[in-house]
């Protein structure tokens, strides 16, 4: 399962931040999955519960978020959402864009107990 190797990694930079931050208890992750990733968040989730039961990041909460595939206009450098695999510029209407987001896999935030 394609998913359990990504939240084994994931959970080995949330155990560097703890230690980063003295050991402290993480309480929540946020991750970031692109659309283009193929990663299913549900999935995601399975593997995390399944990896962090009975151990110091039993309390962990994964809250998912979903980002979509951006992509940068060539003429104008414009940054801009694709909408319904609709590629061209809504600046300037140009169709050569180039893909800068939506494809990624990461963590946004890790919340420690107080
Ligand atoms: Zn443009």
């Amino acid at each position: 399962m394609h998913e359990l190797g990504i939240a084994k990694s994931l959970l080995d930079i949330v155990r560097d931040e703890a230690r980063r931050h003295g050991q402290a208890r993480a309480v929540a992750v946020g991750v970031r999955i692109g659309e283009l990733s193929g990663v299913n968040s549900k999935a995601l989730i399975f593997g995390l519960e399944s990896l962090t039961k009975g151990t110091e990041f039993d309390a962990l909460e994964a809250r998912i978020e979903t980002a979509s595939q951006r992509n940068r206009c060539t003429a104008c450098n414009h940054e801009f959402l694709v909408v319904n695999h609709n590629t061209i510029c809504p600046e300037c209407g140009e169709s050569q864009t180039q893909l800068i987001g939506g494809d990624e896999i990461e963590i946004v935030y890790v919340e420690f107990e107080e």
